[in-house]
């Protein structure tokens, strides 16, 4: 009887997305760092919290909106500490919000260095399972890294899936971006 595997992959990001927006200090559109820092601002109980992105150029300050005008008794306090005492995992989170950004700057960096880390389990099924988390997204495409990781063709990939040897869950396009507990189900020899 043959032993399958059951293949899962962290992808873990080394890096928050840089962003590319105008420096009103370098009078043109530079690439902004993220500081990794907090900005708080209270005013009469209204909380304004910023992360401050840093110029690559000229270290000049962009301030990434987080919270506007809220009231500090509609905040968590388990998240104002955070702000407070920049929670890292709490800047990431919001570092990572590519929408948010998008609205806000010309382009977000999504060229990001990440780490891929392998565990081999042991499956019960007769196919190969390939299992991925992230804890953040980073829009990564499906097909592009499922092709590295078997070592194939992109286009082979595309036929596998045609055939019906490769199977998605939840079943999206290849050229969509992998999400967190994303399965690939791969039958028979590739
Ligand atoms: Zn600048």
């Amino acid at each position: 009887m043959t032993v399958y595997d059951l293949l899962t992959y962290e992808i873990i990001p080394q890096e928050i997305p840089s962003v590319f927006r105008n420096c009103s200090k370098c009078k043109k559109a530079t690439e902004f760092y993220c500081s990794e820092r907090f900005r708080v601002n209270s005013n009469k109980k209204i909380i304004d919290v910023w992360i401050i992105y840093n110029c690559t150029h000229c270290e000049g300050t962009w301030n990434f909106p987080v919270l506007s005008r809220v009231h500090v008794n509609k905040i968590n306090s388990e998240l104002f500490y955070k702000f407070m005492t920049n929670d890292i995992e709490t800047i990431w989170h919001y570092g990572f919000q590519f929408n948010h950004l998008r609205r806000l700057c010309n382009e977000v960096n999504t060229n990001i260095r990440y780490e891929l880390r392998k565990e081999r389990l042991e499956s019960k099924s007769n196919n190969l399972t390939i299992r991925f988390n992230c804890k953040y997204d980073l829009e990564l495409r499906i097909d592009k890294l499922l092709a590295e990781i078997l070592g194939i063709s992109r286009s082979n990939l595309k036929k596998l899936e045609l055939e019906g040897r490769l199977t998605l869950n939840p079943s999206i396009n290849m050229k969509k971006k992998i999400s967190d507990n994303l399965q690939v189900i791969v039958r028979g020899n590739f």
